[in-house]
């Protein structure tokens, strides 16, 4: 192999480049990103939304990086087509770029589902910085916004939004949105945080939205209730619009083995955008940012014909309302769960077992708990749910075995 085109400048395309040039890989490498200069996400609904971190701080890479690395960036430019029997990606620039590999990392948009109003260009959406300067710039003092969809997004715009004295309705048709993410305890005590906050919180599917003059009527159960502006936050929609172009397998996101590869050997898929084949059936998309990175180093191993990175569980973090949320593997699979500390009382965490093993763990405001948790999930420490719940237990012993 001696060019790589990374298509999509995000997290995991950024780690493809770089996990490339560390493997020693001295072939051409470019990265395309149809925005500016590669940014990080997880701050458009935190810092960047509150006015706390400027845009400079987004940068994933610094400017210099790409140039010291050896990697082409070309930003403010899309791909277009490509072509991999004849190693060839299109670029809107006009401009054609040969590639041995083609690495797809272009992430995804926010989902609309068929809810009647949504064209309204008082719903904001948030997957990129244009949408988050978008929704910055409405977020005034006193501004009813009814946030819709309780997952992570959708939190932390009602948490930074009530920090910036807009008065948040959120709804969401679940009684406990992430439990299936962080069990039923921490998923309760997290949602319930929104209401202490000063967050209106209903359990109601939204109908439809109406504009009527500058403000929004939004029909919340059989009520209907004005707000100035709406975000919908009710999940992602990958970017297979390339993948299904040159026939690649796709199933709600591009489908991967477990080196990244996708139904044709010369592309590859990594982050957002990807589903792996694992066995018969598929993952789900991880849709989170170590996830991405690390997407991008097992792609960069398999282009290298190197060791893939050894696999570990996955991991997320979120904040709301000045609480750090840390969660690492599948709690849906435990069978038992274990609590340390008490929701309310300060730090806390939720471990699930399954036949002796940890499965997944979920922290607030104790990601040494979670780090614990990922390493005894890793290396299939035996471990009981009463000894996690018993406070006189020490991790560290639990993990020596
Ligand atoms: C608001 C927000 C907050 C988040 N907070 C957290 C968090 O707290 N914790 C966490 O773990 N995760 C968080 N995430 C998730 C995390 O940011 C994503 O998992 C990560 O960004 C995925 O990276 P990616 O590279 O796959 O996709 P993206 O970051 O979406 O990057 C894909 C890039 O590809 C480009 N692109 C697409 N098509 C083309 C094309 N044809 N040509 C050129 N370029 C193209 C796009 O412009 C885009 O820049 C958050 C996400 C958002 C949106």
């Amino acid at each position: 192999v001696s060019s790589v085109v990374i298509v999509g400048g995000g997290v995991a395309g950024v780690a493809t480049a770089a996990a490339l040039r560390a493997g020693g890989f001295d072939g051409a490498v470019a990265v395309v990103e149809e925005s500016e200069l590669p940014y990080d996400r997880p701050p458009l609904s935190k810092a960047y939304l509150a006015g706390d971190k400027p845009l400079t701080a987004l940068a994933l890479r610094p400017p210099a990086w790409y140039e010291e690395q050896g990697v082409e960036l070309l930003t403010g430019t899309r791909a277009t087509g490509l072509w991999p029997a004849e190693s060839r990606v299109e670029l809107s620039s006009g401009r054609v770029l040969s590639a041995d590999r083609v690495v797809l990392a272009v992430g995804g948009h926010a989902a609309r589902p068929g809810i009647p109003g949504l064209d309204s260009p008082l719903v904001h959406v948030l997957r990129d910085r244009d949408q988050a300067d978008a929704l910055r710039e409405a977020l005034l003092p006193g501004a009813r916004l009814l946030v819709v969809g309780g997952g992570l997004i959708g939190a932390e715009v009602a948490s930074t939004a009530c920090g910036l004295g807009v008065a948040v309705t959120l709804v969401d048709p679940l009684a406990i949105p992430l439990e299936a993410v962080v069990g039923p305890e921490a998923g309760e005590w997290l949602h319930g945080l929104h209401a202490q906050r000063g967050v209106t919180t209903r359990r109601a599917l939204l109908g439809r939205l109406t504009e009527r003059g500058s403000e929004l009527v939004a029909t919340i159960g059989d009520e209907a209730v004005v707000f100035d502006m709406a975000l919908l936050a009710v999940g992602l929609s990958p970017e297979c619009s390339l993948a299904r172009s040159i026939g690649l397998e796709v199933a709600q996101g591009v489908v991967v083995d477990t080196g990244q590869v996708t139904s044709n050997p010369a592309v590859l898929s990594v982050g957002d955008s990807t589903r792996r084949r694992l066995g018969v059936g598929l993952e789900p998309r991880a849709e989170h940012w170590e996830a991405a990175q690390l997407d991008g180093a097992r792609a960069a191993a398999t282009i290298l014909g190197a060791t893939a990175p050894v696999p570990t569980a996955p991991w997320f973090w979120s904040d709301r309302h000045g609480v750090h949320v840390e969660a690492v593997g599948h709690m849906p699979a435990a069978r038992e769960r274990a609590m340390r500390g008490r929701p309310g009382e300060g730090p806390f965490s939720v471990w699930g077992v399954r036949d002796g093993r940890l499965v997944a763990a979920v922290s607030i405001d104790d990601p040494n708990a979670v780090r614990a948790a990922r390493r005894m999930i890793d290396r299939g420490v035996v471990v009981s749910a009463a000894a996690l719940a018993d406070p006189g237990t020490d991790l560290r012993g639990l993990l020596r075995g």
